[in-house]
């Protein structure tokens, strides 16, 4: 059974996601790490986000753990960047297990394996631990080897120290921005106000009491989730400078400008890219499915640039590979390596902040400093194996390349044809039946075309 998906386990909980998997699994890392076979008592860190079936599972995974002899550190209610970190600054761990469905609604839970090092668990090692979860290949410890547990309660603490000692905190200070956050009753309702207040912004926090019942919003930072956070940026009796909203485990943020409106996440994805790289040069790392803007900002920068598959845990990959100043993915998700190889929410916020407080620039004018490009996407729900599918549709596209006008394929992730004035993307989902296409360029009509010519070939294998 496939456990893992893009991002670690995920599912409904006492459906799809039960106590007995969560054990299981643990004790499935316990194997792996033993089987390395540095220690027999290896040490793994543990804490979830704030959803109701968190301490469920994780009291299960702990048991998983302790009975496989494992030394158990219990790091509370933490957003995932801040358990990463606790690990990252640590020789001693060896894993971490984040009890998180991320921007999943309430009803999810999942859990995501995190390594010795602080970044994800790479897909190797997944399906390592997935191996031996599958095989059932753990034991119990014998009675005098079971595990240990302990609490840590200054992670979160430990996480917010690190960002601010690498920022220009007398930069963001002096600036004194206004700034609502919209924390929307997740893991970082615990550290994202907090923050904003220690570098002196006056903050209105939204949705800021940890609660897995998420009455403020869904965890999904979408536009229509943060509808208060826009109104009050919009009153006019107010006048914020930036609005900073995270998804449930706060990995990543979405920024809305001083007028209420939404900035795009590829753009601020670009325009911090092109921040750092003022600042320092060095390689890029992205997905395929991000925009040309993070190209084009890489070319004029002079730097090398990485592309890997969809999913973080590529990109963060590469990044350690390459030695990356910057990377990160289209949907919020920006690395900054200066702090730790990971999606970050909070650093983002931050990184934003200093990149307005340097320039001078107001919220709104960020997206003029990148490329302008239109993008689309959509998805076609396919009958039949995803991978049969993909090799048909392949095979026509490489037979008819110079008659639809594409220039140059690539085979990353999925297909990506190139065209004279942009992109195309057909790539199949790892958890559904389903294959999505994405369009860019630079002309609007062109994205219209590209992604007909995706349809087309995709149509006969629709459900
Ligand atoms: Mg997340």
């Amino acid at each position: 059974m496939a456990l893992f998906g893009t991002n670690g386990v995920r599912g409904i909980v006492n459906e799809e996601l039960t106590i007995e998997m969560s054990m299981n699994l643990a004790r499935s890392l316990a194997a792996f790490l033993q089987n390395r076979g540095k220690k027999s008592q290896p040490t793994v860190v543990i804490g979830t986000d704030t959803r109701i079936s968190g301490m469920m599972l994780k009291a299960a995974a702990v048991s998983g753990l302790l009975e496989s002899g494992i030394l158990v550190i219990d790091v509370g209610t933490v957003p995932t960047p801040s358990l990463q970190y606790y690990i990252k600054n640590r020789q001693e761990i060896d894993a971490g297990i984040v009890i998180t469905a991320s921007h999943n609604p309430r009803e999810y839970n999942g859990i995501k394996l995190i390594a010795g090092d602080g970044t994800e668990f790479s897909r190797e090692d997944e399906k390592a631990v997935e191996d031996i979860y599958n095989a059932g290949e753990f034991k119990a410890a014998a009675w005098s080897k079971t595990g240990s547990l302990c609490f840590e309660s200054n992670c979160n603490e430990e996480y917010l120290t690190g960002i601010l000692a690498i920022i220009d905190r007398k930069a963001i200070e002096k600036k004194a921005f206004k700034v609502v956050t919209d924390t929307g009753n997740g893991a970082g309702s615990l550290t994202l106000p907090d923050l904003m207040s220690r570098l002196g912004c006056k903050v209105m926090a939204l949705g800021a009491q940890p609660d897995g019942t998420f009455p403020w919003r869904n965890p999904e930072p979408l536009p229509d989730a943060l509808k208060e956070a826009v109104a009050v940026i919009r009153d006019a009796a107010t006048s914020f400078d930036l609005g900073i909203a995270q998804d449930g485990d706060a990995d990543r943020a979405v920024f809305i400008d001083e007028k209420g409106e939404f900035i795009d996440e590829e753009v601020m994805l670009a325009a911090v890219e092109k921040y750092i790289l003022h600042k320092e040069k060095g390689p890029v790392v992205t997905t395929v499915s991000t925009s040309q803007r993070f190209t084009d900002i890489a070319k004029d920068e002079e730097v090398d640039i990485y592309y890997t598959p969809v999913g973080s845990i590529d990109v963060g990959r590469k990044m350690v590979e390459v030695g990356a100043v910057y990377g990160g993915e289209g949907n919020g998700g920006i690395i900054y390596p200066r702090h730790q190889i990971c999606r970050d929410g909070a650093m983002a916020a931050v990184l934003v902040l200093e990149m307005l407080a340097h320039t001078g620039m107001k919220a709104s004018e960020i997206k003029d400093t990148v490329p302008t490009y239109f993008n689309e996407k959509t998805k076609i729900k396919i009958a039949g194996d995803l991978k049969t599918v993909m090799q048909t549709v392949s095979d026509k596209i490489k037979k008819d390349e110079k008659e639809i006008g594409c220039l140059n394929i690539e085979t990353i992730d999925g297909l990506k044809l190139w065209f004279a004035g942009g992109w195309l993307l057909i790539r199949p989902s790892g958890t559904e039946p389903i294959i999505r296409v994405t369009a860019e360029a630079k002309i609007k009509t062109d994205v219209q075309k590209y992604l007909e010519i995706g349809e087309k070939y995709l149509n006969e294998f629709a459900e």
